[in-house]
């Protein structure tokens, strides 16, 4: 048996596909969309993107170019959406890479039609997010634009889209109306606008209306809930990050000690510290200072103190714990595994972040 990692993030590539499995079963005939964008959030992009297509998706997203090309890099030739560009992005590239492109804004369109060959365009509007995407006042313009340029061969439109704000469902069902608008004006200015989509995890799971042809689900796919009242397992899907590191030393202290920078922490007794080896340096919110849980041989722990660039510590009381010991930060909690909610309480912060800001010296390994 080879040595597990110092630290590290093992993916259950088998979680990934029963989750796609699962999302298109409850989703049945939408066509599913597998984000992938940020390093298919802390997952690894290529393993996740490649699993999610053997297991069923029907298109891959991405927020870059960059990344879509990576994937293409790869030798993943299913469709793919990139849709957030600098000012000077280049688009020949993910025209000659068969990759769509979102394109938000009337200067975007014109240059995307300015590039060498036929651009494969999703046009995105804004319904009510505020983000990215042509606001209602420009649609008109931006509709024609796009159907002239259709009509000199410059592009084709393959998709119409947005994406909901999630403030409630009043608020979600009026961009559901607002999208419609868009389509309409679409098919009012000569446009044929494809597939239609809007909604991501959230809306795809608790918007039925929002679904329309396809779905970009990120969180979803990587077992995780977007929501606070519904768990991973209430979704039916199964977490497939398991964080952990070997301790790294393990010592007995006095009764009074102090624990890392500041001395936050003190011990109220006589103890041993056990060493974790992973810090902000590694994504590891400093924030979660004194809150953020670990497991140790099965026995669920706080990070004592401060957390530091590179570890923190663990009051391990008199249990015992050796140098070696695996300390499991995100699992899945129905294995008794803190979960990246546990983690994202602890911080103030939300799941989709701790799993997205690992980095740093964790290896990442794949399991199916
Ligand atoms: C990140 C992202 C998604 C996926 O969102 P989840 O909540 O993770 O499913 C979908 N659409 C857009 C535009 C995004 O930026």
């Amino acid at each position: 048996m080879t040595a597990r990692p110092f630290r590290e993030a093992s993916i259950d590539l088998g979680a990934i596909a029963h989750n796609v499995r699962e999302l298109r079963r409850q989703l049945d005939g939408t066509l599913v969309m597998a984000v992938v964008k940020s390093g298919g959030y802390g997952h690894g992009a290529i393993p996740v993107a490649r699993t999610a297509v053997e297991s069923g998706a029907d298109w891959l997203g991405v927020v870059e170019i960059s990344e879509a090309i990576q994937l293409r890099d790869a030798g993943i030739t299913a469709p793919v959406l990139a849709w957030l560009h600098g000012p000077e992005a280049s688009f020949d590239e993910a025209i000659a890479a068969d990759i769509d492109i979102g394109v938000s804004y009337l200067g975007q369109l014109d240059r995307v039609a300015a590039a060498s060959g036929t651009a494969m365009v999703q046009l995105k509007v804004d319904t009510g997010l505020g983000r990215n995407g042509a606001a209602d006042s420009e649609w008109p313009e931006f509709f024609a634009a796009a159907a002239a340029h259709e009509r000199a061969g410059r592009i084709r439109v393959r998709g119409l889209w947005s994406h909901l704000s999630n403030s409630g469902e009043v608020e979600d069902l009026e961009q559901v109306a607002a999208f419609e608008r868009a389509v309409e004006l679409a098919k009012a200015s000569g446009l044929n606008p494809g597939i239609l989509h809007l909604a991501a995890t959230a809306g795809a799971l608790r918007v039925p209306r929002s679904r329309f042809d396809l779905v970009r689900i990120g969180l979803g796919i990587y077992g995780l809930s977007p929501f606070d009242d519904a768990s991973s397992a209430d979704l039916g899907l199964r977490p497939a990050l398991e964080l952990s590191a070997a301790i790294a030393s393990v010592k007995r202290v006095s009764a009074g000690s102090g624990v890392s920078y500041g001395h936050d922490y003190r011990t109220a007794t006589e103890t041993g510290l056990a060493l974790v080896p992973l810090g902000y340096g590694d994504g590891i919110p400093r924030h979660a200072s004194g809150r953020g849980p670990v497991s140790i041989n099965g026995r669920r722990y706080r990070v004592a103190g401060r957390v530091a660039m590179d570890q923190f510590v663990v009051d391990i009381g008199d249990d015992d714990v050796a140098i070696g010991d695996r300390a499991v930060l995100i699992g899945d909690p129905t294995t008794g595994a803190p979960s990246a909610e546990d983690w994202a309480a602890a911080a103030d912060t939300i799941n989709y972040e701790i799993v997205t800001r690992l980095g740093g010296r964790i290896e990442w390994t794949y399991r199916t």
